[in-house]
Parts: structure tokens; sequence; C-alpha cells
């Protein structure tokens, strides 16, 4: 197992899991924070990453377990898996691989997954937070039923966003440039959690 971790952690730096995994890094480094509520980068990536916001620190291993919620090992073999890196004798070192071309066509896909991301953690909050408190409780809250309503289609949509089929990824694409759903979620976004019930789910229901 330590082995897979070396190898791991000399191949790929944690900048590199994050531009692969929807995280965008500026060119000083710097990155919206995918561990708290983060509007402005204060997020280091580089070999390792560390948050001036919720002081989340680590190297490429921890970045991935924390990201989609892995232990350590199956972080590990996922980054193995999608950088394609070998097992290698122990004592020998390879280069760094290159980012595939593919990536760079990858960066409106990532853009979109990291706002998807986004999404789904606050419902996720909202569906913890707003959920009625007794079982015949019928004032559900707005937050509550939006998110219900909603965690089911946009996790479908972040998994085919994750799919290594680019034919996939192009549909779920499509579909979400004909909707204008990323508008629609940024608003919601920016607008935090308040007021957003005043017209966010209307769009979403028009679409
Ligand atoms: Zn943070």
């Amino acid at each position: 197992m330590s082995l897979l971790f070396t190898q791991v952690k000399s191949q790929v730096t944690t900048r590199q899991a994050a531009e692969r995994y929807g995280v965008p890094v500026d060119r000083s480094g710097m990155a919206c924070c995918p561990f708290h509520d983060d509007r402005h980068p204060s997020m280091k990536i580089d070999e390792r990453f560390y948050c001036f916001g919720c002081h989340t620190t680590g190297d490429v291993i921890d970045f991935t377990a924390k990201l989609f919620d892995l232990s350590l090992y199956d972080a590990a073999k996922k980054l193995a898996n999608d950088f394609n890196i070998q097992p290698l004798p122990p004592g020998q070192s390879a280069p760094i691989p290159k980012l595939p071309a593919a990536m760079i066509e990858r960066k409106e896909e990532q853009r979109v997954l990291k706002i998807l991301i986004e999404y789904e953690r606050l419902l996720v909050k909202w569906k913890e937070e707003f959920a009625p408190s007794e079982p015949e409780d019928e004032n559900w809250d707005d937050r509550f039923m939006h998110a219900v309503h909603h965690l089911p289609t946009l996790g479908d949509a972040i998994d085919r966003l994750f799919s290594s089929d680019p034919d996939e990824r192009k549909a779920i694409m499509d579909h979400i440039r004909n909707t204008d759903a990323v508008a629609k979620i940024e608003a919601i976004l920016n607008d935090g959690c308040q007021e957003v019930m005043n017209d966010g789910p209307e769009k979403d229901r028009a679409a």
C-alpha cells in the first residue's frame, strides 16, 4: 500500500489532481476551496494544498480522498487509475506526466463540474438543515423540497461529467447548455442560501 502512495505522490501533484477533478487553479496557484463555502480563492494548491479559510491541508491523496469522500487507499487507487500510473520497482522514480491534450478541451466541463459539485454540496446541506422535524409536518421548507427534487438529477449529471466516455460528457454538457442550468445554479450559489426560492425553482421548472 505504501508503495502505491509513494508512486502516486511522486507522479501527481495536488494541482494536477485538482484541475483534473474540476477545481480550477489560477496562475498563481490559488483556487476556491472545495471544502468550505469559498467565494474568493483561498486555497493554495501546488505539490500539496492548504486552505487559508478552513485550514484544510494535505497532499494529493488527502485532497482526492476528501473531494470524493474516499479512504486514503481508495483515493490513491483512483489517482493511479485516472493518471495512468504504472507500478514501478521500488526506488525508481518516474517523471511527472504531462497533462493530456484532451484535458485542455475539458476546461469548460471542469468549470461546470465544479459548479455542480458546489451546488450539490449546498443542496445536501439544505436537505439536512431544512428537513421537516415532524413526519406529519406538512409545511415543508422550500429549500428542503428543492433539494429533494433536484439532488437525484444533479448527482446523475455529476456522474456523467466524471465519465471517461466523451459522448456521455458531451450529451450532458449539451443538455446543460440548452437549459441554461449553470447560469441558474450560479445565481443560486451567488445568492447564498437566502431568497433563492423566489425565482430559482420556478426557472428550473420552466426549463
Ligand atoms: Zn477551505
